[in-house]
């Protein structure tokens, strides 16, 4: 009976109610995910700004209130912090003189008139067919698309291999909040967005991914797996925190 408060709870003057997989402190709302895995409770924001408590299936009520508690400030600069990139991003214009970003460089936008395809890269400049300004985003996407299948694909291939992973198959699409995804059997995902990352952050995500064959938690050993591919991984990962949502404005 998920949505269901277990218990009102009042401590300190603050608002808490409890409920059997989230608890809601001080207007935010908190998803318990509890595992057998976990030793120590964590708190996490993910980047569609869900706020996620991580538990050992033991945790108590009365714990997971008191944790929250504790870390209050720090959830408040975090989402404070997400809202600040958020606003950074820009809404792209399509027209003439618009910067677009493709593997991290950015191009200026020339609309022309005459143009076999809607979309074209050439000689540092984005083509776009003036009759097709209407439906740019649409455009732009599907151009990201294509390009993006093939980089990942050989980029995941070759690193599959160095990683001992066994990949059946990579799909690029739109992946909402997430940048990859890594599913069973080998099937791994990343989201069109991430063919805007400068190469090295877009290989951070790929390694990311592929270490998830390993482990699919976030633990110790799955940091280590990343590490040993990608020593300076942690700058990469702050890169992708910092500036990640720049490239959202599409
Ligand atoms: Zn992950």
């Amino acid at each position: 009976m998920p949505n269901l408060p277990l218990s009102p709870i009042r401590t300190g003057g603050r608002s808490v109610r409890f409920f059997d997989q989230h608890l809601d402190v001080d207007g935010l709302s908190f998803n318990i995910r509890r595992s057998d895995r976990r030793k120590t409770l964590q708190i996490t924001v993910e980047r569609s700004g869900e706020l996620v408590i991580l538990a050992p299936p033991e945790a108590t009520e009365s714990e997971l209130v008191e944790f929250v508690q504790e870390k209050l400030l720090w959830v408040h600069t975090k989402l404070e912090e997400k809202a600040r990139l958020q606003r950074r991003a820009p809404v792209k214009e399509f027209v003439d003189g618009e910067g677009f970003l493709y593997l991290g460089k950015s191009y200026r936008l020339r609309l022309v008139d005459r143009q076999l395809v809607d979309l074209t890269l050439k000689n540092g400049r984005f083509c776009l067919r003036t009759a097709s300004v209407h439906r740019g985003r649409e455009v732009f996407i599907s151009w990201y698309i294509r390009k993006a299948q093939a980089w990942f694909e050989k980029q995941t291939l070759q690193h599959s291999n160095r990683m001992d992973v066994n990949i059946n198959e990579v799909k690029v699409q739109d992946l909402g909040f997430r940048w990859g995804s890594f599913g069973s059997e080998g099937r791994v995902s990343f989201h069109w967005k991430a063919a805007l990352l400068p190469p090295r952050i877009a290989q951070y995500i790929i390694i990311h991914e592929l270490a998830h064959a390993h482990h699919p938690d976030h633990s110790a050993k799955f940091w280590i797996k990343v590490e040993q591919h990608l020593p300076d991984w942690r700058a990469r990962k702050e890169w992708l925190a910092e500036n990640g949502m720049q490239v959202e404005g599409l």
